[in-house]
């Protein structure tokens, strides 16, 4: 029964999204290192597919809520190739139609605005977000005072706290904490994609300020290796590029965990964003990518990398 499913039993039947790592060497001896778990993962792939699956049906327009992943190459790409196209509130979307949500998921709110204006809702929220959700309202109905570690203005977050009916508090720094009322119980799901470091020290500020806590570590095992990945590969690096979207979460906690290992460290779109001076008497650049950010963008990068760096610098003094 979908309820009994866990996060543990989930990791087992979804597939680590790894490719093989990329190793390449420019003209001028510059070795380029590229995660093998960077691209898609997982339940961007799904979303993607569902939305794909969803316009084939051509007697009636497709939309999705919202971009549906934070890369404009692949929004275009859809709207171009599948006639998929995006609105920004379920009421927009013409009645009839099909209206795809995305991996962050929703708050229920929006499913009944989709049924009163008889939208075929395609649900490409995360199994993983549909967990965290269903963690919250237990925790709610078992009468724990539900604290939701993440970023207040995050799709996936604002989901979250309209599936317990805005009955919680959102927690994004230990600070917040102070805030709080006089707490007994608390139960605490994580965003996620949260940083398992920053879970840890809002918890810490949580412990003395309740008799009990009740903890589920909904963070998200894609996530997970991402940053290790990318915390290893930053150990190595000179320098690291971590290609994504300003406004894609993980891609930012992918850039933070990289500076947190002391590794000069560059958020980019796409190479149009590349200078060329962060690689000046550098040897070794590691690249990462957000979830929604595709293969072929980190290849584009590999090579315009190759045949830029073609004169060999001095080492630096
Ligand atoms: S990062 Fe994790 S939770 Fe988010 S869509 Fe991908 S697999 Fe799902």
């Amino acid at each position: 029964m979908a309820e009994d499913i866990t996060h543990d039993q989930l990791e087992d039947h979804t597939p680590p999204s790894m490719h093989s790592a990329i190793l390449a060497t420019t003209p001028s001896g510059v070795v380029i290192e590229v995660a093998g778990s960077a691209g898609y993962c997982w339940g961007v792939e799904r979303a993607i597919d569902l939305a794909v699956e969803a316009s084939a049906n051509k007697s009636r327009p497709t939309f999705t809520l919202g971009e549906l992943i934070h890369n404009k190459l692949t929004v275009d790409r859809l709207e171009r190739e599948h006639d998929i196209h995006v609105v920004q509130a379920a009421e927009e979307a013409p009645e009839g139609s099909a209206l795809v949500v995305r991996a962050h998921g929703v708050p229920p709110q929006v499913r009944e605005v989709a049924r009163q204006r008889n939208l075929d809702l395609v649900d490409g929220t995360c199994p993983l977000v549909d967990i965290i959700h269903r963690r919250a309202r237990e925790l709610r109905a078992e009468g724990w005072t539900v604290c939701i570690l993440g970023q207040r203005t995050h799709p996936e977050v604002i989901g979250i706290l309209g599936s317990i009916d805005g009955e919680g508090f959102v927690l994004e720094k230990p600070e917040d904490v102070a805030a709080l009322p006089p707490l007994k119980r608390v139960g605490v799901v994580l965003q996620s994609t949260l940083i398992a470091e920053k879970a840890a020290k809002i918890i810490a500020e949580l412990v003395p300020r309740c008799r009990q806590i009740k903890h589920f570590n909904t963070i998200c095992h894609v996530t997970t290796e991402r940053q290790t990945e990318a915390k290893d590969l930053a150990h190595r690096s000179d320098v690291m590029l971590i290609v994504g979207s300003p406004h894609s979460s993980n891609t930012l906690k992918l850039e933070q965990v990289c500076r947190m290992e002391g590794c000069e460290s560059h958020r980019i779109e796409n190479v149009g964003d590349i200078d060329l001076a962060w690689f000046r008497g550098r040897k070794r650049v590691g690249i990462h990518g957000g979830a929604s950010t595709p293969r072929e963008t980190l290849d584009e990068i590999v090579r315009y990398l190759c045949d830029r760096l073609t004169e060999p610098e001095a080492a630096p003094v």
